[in-house]
């Protein structure tokens, strides 16, 4: 947030230098002094929406904004674009009703990309790029819950089964004909769990790719079963078509 006002308070102080030069070929056009980026809100990034708002502007002959209202655009981006629209100014005049076309594009980032990247960017006559990064996935780490015990027991060792966060495995698992009735001496090992599915991109415009499918499962575990387990697999090394 800072960071962006930062910015545009840079862009204000250096609008009547625009207004000298980049303006003097665009007789018929209202020069801009300063622009103001929308806000991007939580609901905004939740929506995960992009694409372009077109926002109409009626300007009062000091050059301030009257009315903002948008024409076209995502629904969760509108609002932010007109509220950012009333916040620009222009060039005064005493030519009255004045109408000018404001544009505003939305576009994804991936979640790591860089401060610089995510900066808003103005260019004539009256686009603004409004950029925003996807929100990172919580690590495995931040959901650690390994060690809380629940009063549910193991068949098998009569132990107290734990909870866990564990990595979900997408794809198909191949398992060795001997794994099978290995599996029953250790049924609560819960290692990992299949998703049992393909793993699951969306794609933006920009280019950016966000993981859906989900990455961590939640699972209770028994820690004999776990040791039985790992017992078992130093004693039959994978023999998985999958490894190469
Ligand atoms: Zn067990």
């Amino acid at each position: 947030m800072s960071f962006t006002s930062t910015l545009f308070i840079i862009a204000a102080l250096l609008g009547p230098f625009n207004l000298n030069s980049d303006w003097i070929d665009r007789p018929n056009q209202v020069p801009v002094l300063s622009t103001a980026a929308p806000e991007v809100t939580p609901l905004v990034v939740l929506t995960r929406a992009e694409g372009r708002v077109v926002v109409e502007v009626r300007l009062a002959a000091s050059g301030e904004v009257i009315s903002a209202r948008s024409t076209e655009g995502h629904w969760v981006l509108r609002k932010q674009a007109e509220l950012a629209a009333l916040r620009w100014r222009f060039a005064a005049s005493s030519e009255v009703d004045r109408v000018v076309y404001l544009r505003f594009d939305f576009k994804i980032l991936p979640a790591d990309a860089s401060d610089e990247a995510v900066a808003p960017l103005f260019t004539l006559p009256y686009d603004l790029t409004v950029k925003y990064r996807l929100p990172k996935r919580p690590g495995r780490a931040e959901y650690s819950l390994s060690g809380q015990e629940t009063d549910q027991r193991c068949a098998v060792h009569q132990e107290y089964l734990k909870r866990d966060i564990v990595n979900i495995t997408y794809g198909l698992t191949f398992l060795s004909p001997e794994a099978i009735p290995a599996n029953e001496s250790f049924p609560n090992a819960k290692s990992f769990v299949s998703g049992e599915c393909v793993i699951e991109y969306r794609g933006y415009e920009s280019g950016a790719k966000e993981l859906v499918s989900p990455e961590f499962a939640e699972v209770l575990y028994c820690q004999a079963c776990r040791d039985a387990q790992k017992r078992w697999l130093s004693a039959h090394p994978l023999k998985s078509p999958t490894k190469r």
